[in-house]
């Protein structure tokens, strides 16, 4: 069988292996453990092996999630990578350290105002629309560099780059490309006079070609904790 301590093992070597082919240093590339759908007792359990950021999907199951998991609060880093409404965003402000699933101004400006004092600022990534499917969220490219120019002044949040979910792709060409987007609109906004140090993208069967294309944080699920309960997202 198994172990989850296996799996951590196999992905960060997987993230090794693919910094060497790339020439980066390995230290420039986080890993997110994605423990949407999985117990409190899997965090805790990834946590003993050494894993410190979490990403979850639900406001409501992860606020669980950390209420359960109350002892290791402040050894443990809580990253929101699903979409986010309005009605949440207070939750949000109070309990999160990040956020990438920023795709709208108005989310923004909530979570600034609603940022508690006492906390730092809360790290927040755009969601970008790189695939152009209808149905997936995410800023289109378009509006990116006005939204991108009015978040960053906002107090309460740090703006730290770009996140996206390409659409499932076949071998490491094709899974390249939509990351390498990104990479250039990130690029692009610097040279625009942000100054921006996070690519969140790659997850669990696309993280090589993430990292060749200059990810910094890989959002992987399924290759840690195995397959997610039935019926889940
Ligand atoms: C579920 C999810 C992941 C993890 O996906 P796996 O394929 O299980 O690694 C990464 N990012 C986001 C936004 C997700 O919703």
């Amino acid at each position: 069988m198994t172990t989850l301590e296996q799996r951590l093992a196999e992905v960060r070597h997987r993230i090794l292996q693919a910094c060497e082919a790339a020439g980066r240093d390995p230290a420039s590339v986080g890993l997110l453990a994605v423990s949407k759908l999985q117990p409190a007792q899997a965090v805790r359990q990834a946590w003993q092996a050494g894993q410190l950021a979490f990403g979850e999907n639900y406001v409501q199951e992860a606020l669980d999630k950390m209420a359960e998991l109350a002892d290791l609060r402040g050894a443990t880093e809580w990253h929101l990578i699903g979409p986010l409404q309005s009605n949440k965003t207070r939750a949000v402000a109070e309990a999160f350290d990040w956020v990438h699933s920023v795709d709208r101004l108005k989310i923004a400006q909530r979570l600034s105002d609603q940022r508690p004092a006492q906390l730092p600022p809360l790290n927040v990534c755009l969601q970008v629309n790189i695939s152009g499917e209808a149905s997936k969220s995410g800023l289109p490219p378009h509006e990116l560099a006005q939204v991108a120019a009015a978040v960053a002044t906002l107090p309460r949040l740090r703006l730290r780059g770009l996140m996206s979910i390409p659409e499932p792709a076949q071998g490491l060409q094709a899974q390249q490309a939509p990351h390498r987007a990104l990479r250039l609109l990130l690029q692009d906004l610097n040279q625009r006079g942000l100054a921006l140090d996070t690519l969140s993208m790659g997850m669990s069967d696309d993280l090589e070609a993430a990292v060749a294309e200059g990810s910094t944080m890989v959002r992987v699920g399924t290759a840690l904790f195995g397959a997610r309960p039935p019926g889940a997202a």
